[in-house]
């Protein structure tokens, strides 16, 4: 089998023209170091088909997404999700934390706020890439009608026992859903143009799209002196361009960029209220914008969750002829 894709297009938007930043064999140091430490707790993880490929990263620059070119291939992808990441050998997933399932149930709340204040129904949502579940374990707990997908079925039966609707990746019905949720999964993938028409697909006219991915402002100048040790979290990271896992690293442009081609549009989100750009707004005298101002200042704002990520909303249209 193949061990690497070549990827000589932008996964965000496409373009050429792409600058080469790092050049490094899989089969030497510090790349052998780095992967014998990160996936030292995951015996099913095997990277000797990795052994002559070349780690590379390109920066677009048309978007600034820095990426993976080549990639590993969908072949090794599989073995290495399947059997390694997830397989029987692997450690159990860690437990929650409590910080983090609030903020699902939050930001869950926003969007049924703004879905039912547009059409009154209950909505679907899907969990795109759901994993162990956690998501769309929190969402059927809230009362929304919940579905999940994943290229994996190992969660399906505990999901399906919930009361959740579970579909394979590749055969989502279509204008099923109000939300579809992509939480670290944009990253990951070789197209995330493919992911992103899929999911515009399944959405309902008037749904809404979200892709929370990984973010590290500081990313191109941590390249220039890179340490590949650096433990994840520490200051001197590298986790957002990850080897094997994180192969797209998206500017906030990227991702606009990205979902385009699909025909959706960006939402706004102000303080933890969701609306679409073409909502209009209020004129608002000069004591409310100071009174919107000053809440904005001492008030809480939403806030991609955990740190180090970027989280934006897009909204399907809905037809004129159908409004
Ligand atoms: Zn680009």
């Amino acid at each position: 089998m193949s061990s690497t894709l070549d990827r000589p297009l932008c996964p965000a938007c496409g373009a050429t023209a792409g600058k080469c930043l790092v050049d490094l064999p899989y089969g030497e140091a510090p790349l052998t170091t780095y992967l014998a430490q990160f996936y030292a707790a995951y015996p099913g993880c095997d990277f000797t088909a990795l052994q002559s490929a070349r780690y590379r990263l390109e920066a677009c620059d048309h978007c600034g997404c820095i990426y993976q070119n080549p990639a590993p291939s969908p072949e090794f992808l599989q073995e290495f999700y399947h059997r390694g990441l997830y397989g029987p050998d692997a450690p159990p997933y860690p437990s929650p934390e409590i910080e983090h399932s609030e903020h699902i149930v939050r930001e869950l709340t926003m969007v049924v706020h703004f879905l039912t204040n547009q059409n009154g129904r209950r909505p679907a949502v899907l969990d795109y890439g759901t994993g162990s579940g956690r998501w769309a374990f929190l969402a059927a707990a809230s009362g929304v009608e919940t579905h999940a997908c994943d290229l994996s079925t190992h969660a399906f039966a505990r999901l399906e026992s919930a009361g959740i609707g579970c579909h394979l990746i590749d055969a989502l019905p279509a204008a099923r859903f109000d939300y579809i949720n992509t939480d670290q999964v944009m990253e990951h993938v070789l197209a995330p143009a493919d992911i992103v028409r899929r999911c515009a697909n399944a959405l309902r006219p008037g749904g809404i799209l979200k892709i929370g991915v990984p973010y590290d402002p500081n990313l191109r100048a941590k390249l220039e002196q890179p340490d590949w040790l650096a433990p994840k979290h520490s200051p001197h990271s590298l986790n957002g361009v990850a080897p094997v896992e994180h192969l797209n690293h998206f500017e906030p442009r990227s991702l606009d960029l990205l979902v385009q081609s699909s025909g959706l549009q960006k939402m706004t989100v102000t303080r933890w209220s969701l609306a679409t750009s073409g909502q209009a707004r209020t004129p608002q005298t000069l004591r409310q914008r100071f009174g919107t101002w000053l809440r904005a200042k001492l008030g809480e704002t939403y806030r991609a969750y955990p740190a180090g990520t970027q989280t934006c909303f897009y909204h399907k249209p809905v037809p004129s002829h159908a409004r």
